[in-house]
């Protein structure tokens, strides 16, 4: 069996969802189960709704939901054609709205709203757009059946991030999937939710619907986890920057998990962790360009004579230098540094240090000055705004000598303020003014990618 899991902006209006119902028809004979987002914006709307409630303007927060109403009546009008089937949707969605307005109520009244009431709110996004799709998806002669997830997504009880319990869920999907499977049912189901031992419903956390996509895969030993979204996958460098840059066909968990730091072309490594830990592939696809293949990351993908995969980049960098005598061959000297980035809850990305001195990035300094007023009582402190980050990725890059030569050729008139090197020796760091990122990217992507390695790794992006 196969996962394909479609994000919000892969169901956003019904064209859209027709899109998703044809690559599914594709992948009929590969038994797929089918893992919807909320249509896209859904979830922030409903949040909001809460939030609105709590403020006691009750009325607005129907006015809301009223619209979300709307909005989901519309995208199954324009996807369905028979009358009695659109109408026996809207009679499943009435009681949904009446619970979410109750609940409202409830919110709007005490004033108080809980991680709990949060959950109820925010789950019927997926609740909704996977109904539509199900109920077309007949319609269209397929054997699809709707799931409710939480009847097998099973999770402790921290409500707004709750953490799945694999051994109920292994257990009970095998009981409630497997039969439909067997059955060459299409099972159509709802990322992102899940509900705690007393079937109270709970949610994964925001863009929690990757995640679910691979725990069901890796709980019913799935071939392939397909990512729907409304990217290529991953590419060679930012095409907005590197015109020449193309797509990756393959790349390794680890270099996806390290680039993802570097934006949203890559899912968060934590939620397909799963997946890759019983080596089942997870494939990146775009739904506006179905025909493309997208971008396949394996725990061990073959081997090529590519040292170089990606190179990523990031703006908005702050630089935080920290120098001491003191730290002269002393110990705890990182810990007390790292104490205070820790009180203030700000996290470091990249640390380089020498013996009497560190740096630091961060990207968010909304505590800063703070933190340099604590820091300042021990060291001396001085900070480098308007940074940016270069990284360059690959898994050969361990075992080929040179490279860094290459990337310092690549860079050799641009002025380079930090460099480090991952444990896993297969991303190199480097900080450099955010204004010379473009031109420093270009560089790199020149002298790695252009022209590009005559191996069928590379794609054009668009499958030209
Ligand atoms: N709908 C949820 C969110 O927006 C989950 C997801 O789309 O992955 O966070
Ligand atoms: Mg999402």
């Amino acid at each position: 069996m196969i996962v394909m899991k479609f994000g919000g902006t892969s169901v956003e209006d019904a064209k859209s969802m027709q899109t998703v119902i044809k690559i599914v028809r594709k992948e009929q004979a590969r038994q797929p189960v089918v893992v919807l987002s909320a249509i896209s914006g859904t979830t922030n709307t409903l949040l909001k709704v809460a939030r609105i409630a709590q403020e006691g303007k009750l009325n607005d927060a129907i006015l809301l939901l009223n619209g979300l109403l709307d909005r989901h009546v519309t995208v199954m009008e324009n996807l369905i054609d028979d009358r009695s089937t659109i109408q026996r949707l809207i009679a499943s969605f009435k009681p949904r709205f009446e619970e979410l307005q109750n609940l409202c109520q409830g919110i709007a009244i005490l004033g108080e709203l809980t991680n709990r009431s949060l959950d109820a709110i925010a789950s019927v996004g997926e609740l909704l757009s996977s109904q539509i799709l199900s109920e077309a998806m007949c319609i269209q002669g397929l054997p699809a059946k709707w799931v409710d997830a939480r009847t097998f997504i099973i999770t402790d009880n921290q409500f707004v991030s709750a953490v799945p319990q694999f051994d109920q869920i292994n257990v009970k999907s095998k009981e409630i999937l497997s039969p439909l499977l067997a059955s060459k049912t299409i099972i159509v189901t709802q990322g992102f939710i899940g509900s705690n031992s007393k079937g109270i419903t709970t949610t994964l956390g925001r863009g929690g619907s990757d995640y679910s996509a691979s725990i069901i895969g890796a709980a019913l030993d799935a071939e392939e986890i397909q990512i729907w979204t409304d990217v290529d996958g991953v590419l060679t460098a930012d095409p907005r920057i590197a015109p020449a840059a193309q797509k990756l066909r393959i790349i390794s968990f680890r270099e996806a998990a390290e680039l993802a730091y570097f934006g949203a072309k890559v899912l968060h490594p934590s939620t397909i962790f799963p997946a890759v830990k019983k080596d089942i592939p997870v494939v990146v696809l775009n739904s506006k360009r179905p025909e493309n293949t997208g971008t396949r990351i394996v725990s061990r993908p073959p081997k090529t004579n590519v040292p170089v995969k990606s190179i990523a980049c990031k703006r908005g960098i702050t630089v935080v230098n920290v120098q001491s005598l003191r730290m002269l061959m002393a110990y705890g000297f990182l810990e007390s540094i790292f104490s205070v980035f820790n009180k203030y809850e700000t996290s470091v990305d990249l640390v380089s240090t020498s013996e009497v001195a560190v740096s630091l990035t961060i990207d968010n300094t909304s505590t800063l000055d703070k933190i340099v007023a604590e820091l300042s009582t021990f060291a001396e402190v001085s900070i480098l705004e308007k940074q940016g980050i270069l990284c360059i990725v690959g898994d050969q890059m361990r075992s080929t000598a040179g490279v860094a030569n290459q990337i310092f050729h690549a860079l050799r008139e641009i002025n380079l303020v930090m460099i480090s090197q991952g444990a896993s020796e297969i991303n190199m760091s480097i900080v450099i003014e955010e204004s010379q990122v473009d031109e420093a990217v270009r560089r790199l992507h020149k002298q790695f990618f252009e022209p590009i390695p005559a191996i069928d790794l590379f794609e054009l992006v668009g499958g030209k």
